[in-house]
């Protein structure tokens, strides 16, 4: 009898200190105690992120990932601010070659025919993201790299695409357990509204995808000034948030795993 009790408060002590230790390894899955992670995506190839977002990012030392589409005139363009945005410890992801989207969705009025994901096959998005990742490997020379699928978009003409990409990729942006990571897209809204996107998150949450298009200037744009009063909040809060690459921030999660 003494020995079932004193096994049943072994059993118990065990499923305490179990519980006790996965709530530890989940407060502490971010190094030095952070408890967010912050990605912020600048996709696209804009020049607005060269000229605007990059150095607001560089005066405070942020790194973020660049999902760059390599048919972008400022992509060809500026092929050495992209390398060299790379050299100083951004990420350049793939977003394809050609960011083919689906124009049977509402307001996609300005997909053209030739890049309709409706009409391709997975074959040929598998293509595309293969050479991309060849050329991004020649720009940066990384072979471990993440995707941003062109606005959210997963079928094709037969079917998802995805699954036949993700042999290529650490992480897949957006594609995560919405317990675990949420994702806000700022298109005319300030710095006080992506905070407060942030900061109702609950506790569950531990990475908050930002992704930004123009800064200044181009489309679904933040001002300059909102930007930089975003960025000085996540810098006054940096003992709260981790703010670093897609890859960086993924490389850890999987480790953890
Ligand atoms: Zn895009």
């Amino acid at each position: 009898m003494l020995k079932l009790m004193t096994n049943l408060a072994l059993t118990a002590i065990l499923q305490f200190s179990t519980s006790v230790l996965s709530q530890v390894q989940a407060e502490t899955l971010w190094p030095n105690n952070h408890k967010v992670a912050i990605s912020l995506s600048y996709d696209d190839a804009l020049q607005s992120q060269l000229d605007n977002a990059i150095p607001a990012l560089d005066q405070r030392n942020l790194k973020a990932s660049f999902y760059v589409v390599p048919l972008s005139v400022t992509f060809k363009k500026r092929l050495n601010d992209w390398a060299n945005l790379a050299k100083n410890g951004h990420e350049l992801g793939n977003h394809t070659l050609f960011h083919a989207c689906k124009k049977s969705k509402p307001y996609r009025d300005w997909v053209t025919p030739h890049k309709n994901l409706d009409d391709k096959l997975v074959r040929a998005i598998v293509d595309e993201v293969t050479v991309a990742n060849t050329l991004l490997n020649a720009l940066d020379g990384e072979s471990v790299r993440t995707f941003t699928p062109p606005c959210g978009d997963q079928l094709a003409k037969d079917g998802n695409y995805i699954e036949a990409v993700s042999e290529q990729f650490i992480a897949i942006k957006g594609l995560e357990d919405p317990n675990f990571a949420r994702i806000i897209a700022p298109n005319n809204i300030g710095a006080q509204d992506i905070i407060d996107f942030i900061e109702k998150q609950p506790k569950n949450v531990k990475l908050i995808n930002v992704l930004f298009h123009g800064v200044g200037g181009d489309y679904l744009t933040i001002s300059k000034d909102e930007h930089n009063k975003f960025l000085d909040y996540l810098l006054t809060n940096k003992d709260k948030y981790w703010v670093d690459t897609y890859r960086n921030i993924m490389q850890v999660k999987l480790k953890a795993q």
